[in-house]
């Protein structure tokens, strides 16, 4: 059997394929439009490997979509393909619609009409995995219960809006129409190849380069932080043993104020990488708050630990201390990413642009 990942050359997209391909002979088929997000160097180890089968195009193109699902028949669909940074939602929400919500409103419909026609115990088998975010849940007071999966839908931007909306598109083709549909709402993730836009790896490459290290507001913003593998794991256990129609919260029971994140970076490249101008922390900025900016998420994760057994294999300092060796190691990819030399490094092995 084959499954359909979308948006597997995004950050955790690539590290699902990797570990997917590492763990099963299982082929990929990986459609991903390549956004500025998309970066198939990080699945450049997968070259000549006859189990991932890579199609640039976009969730939105039905046709291409209907095409993948009668070619390759996926007995899954894993679906990670969206734009995913709040910053840019607020600056330029129309792709956000564009994608989030037409986008999986798309791929829903293509795989109902594929899995429609599957003969009846293949049809029982089949999966449409969407892949959210904690974020759908808005933000928590400080003393709140972490969210459960009953926690109501009260999303503050326009990326937490979007994913919401897919979110009650993927429950709704389960209940309309039968579509045997699995939805994990994950925390924040770190680890490899996750673009420098985002608040770890931007600390990691601006405090190498001895650039301020941006912090919002007061920096009292809490996230729950879920190394990336451990998210793989997670999607990877859902997706086999998850109950249809079923959503599953995933976290790492690590919520810490953004601040401390930054310290914890700062005192870990202090360590392993000295900068004899002095501590990493002396570059810490404080700059105006993002607006809307939600003050706490938190997830609780009891459900997935439970009714599946899924638990985290790192906890936050193990997790950490593996990404910022991971960026120190691949400095070259940094630059790459950071150059846009990617895009000629793809431009040389798939004559694309
Ligand atoms: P990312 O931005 O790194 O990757 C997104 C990928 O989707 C890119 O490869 C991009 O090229 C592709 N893509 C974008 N629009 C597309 C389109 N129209 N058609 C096909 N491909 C398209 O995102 P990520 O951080 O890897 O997140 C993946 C998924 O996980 C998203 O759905 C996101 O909402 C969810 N999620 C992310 C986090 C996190 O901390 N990063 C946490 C929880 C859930």
């Amino acid at each position: 059997m084959t499954i359909l990942v979308t948006g597997g050359a995004g950050f955790i997209g690539s590290n699902f394929v990797l570990d997917w391909l590492r763990g099963s002979d299982e082929p990929v088929v990986n459609l991903d439009a390549l956004t500025y997000a998309g970066n198939l160097e990080n699945l450049a180890s997968l070259d000549g490997d006859a189990r991932h089968v890579f199609v640039r195009g976009d969730i939105g193109d039905r046709a291409l979509v209907d095409t993948l699902l009668a070619e390759h028949r996926p007995r899954a669909v894993v679906h990670f393909a969206a734009e995913s940074h709040v910053d840019r939602s607020i600056h330029g929400p129309g792709e956000f619609i564009r994608t989030n919500v037409n986008g999986t409103y798309t791929l829903l419909e293509a795989a109902r009409g594929f899995w429609s026609t599957l003969p009846e115990a293949v049809r029982a088998q089949f999966r449409f995995h969407h892949v959210s975010t904690d974020e759908v849940y808005g933000s928590l007071a400080p003393d709140a219960p972490a969210f459960t999966e009953t926690h109501p839908f009260e999303p503050n931007s326009p990326y937490s809006a979007s994913k919401a909306a897919s979110d009650h598109l993927v429950r709704a083709w389960h209940h309309t129409y039968g579509l045997p549909v699995l939805t994990t709402n994950c925390s924040n993730n770190y680890g490899p190849f996750h673009f420098p836009e985002k608040l770890i790896p931007l600390l990691i490459v601006n405090a190498l380069a001895g650039k301020p290290l941006p912090v919002y507001g007061d920096g009292r913003q809490v996230r729950d932080w879920l190394y990336v593998g451990d998210h793989c794991s997670a999607i990877r256990t859902v997706l086999e043993r998850g109950r249809p129609g079923e959503t599953y919260n995933v976290g790492g029971w690590n919520e810490k104020p953004n601040i401390e994140i930054v310290h914890t970076v700062c005192a870990l490249l202090d360590e392993l990488r000295p900068d004899p101008a002095g501590p990493h922390a002396r570059l810490i900025t404080h700059v105006k708050d993002r607006p809307g900016h939600d003050r706490r998420y938190a997830i609780d994760a009891r459900k997935i630990e439970r009714e599946l057994g899924w638990r985290p294999a790192e906890t936050f300092e193990t997790g950490i201390r593996k990404t910022v060796a991971w960026y120190l190691d691949h400095a070259d990819w940094v630059a790459r990413v950071q150059s846009g030399a990617y895009r000629d490094w793809l431009q040389r092995h798939y004559g694309e642009t």
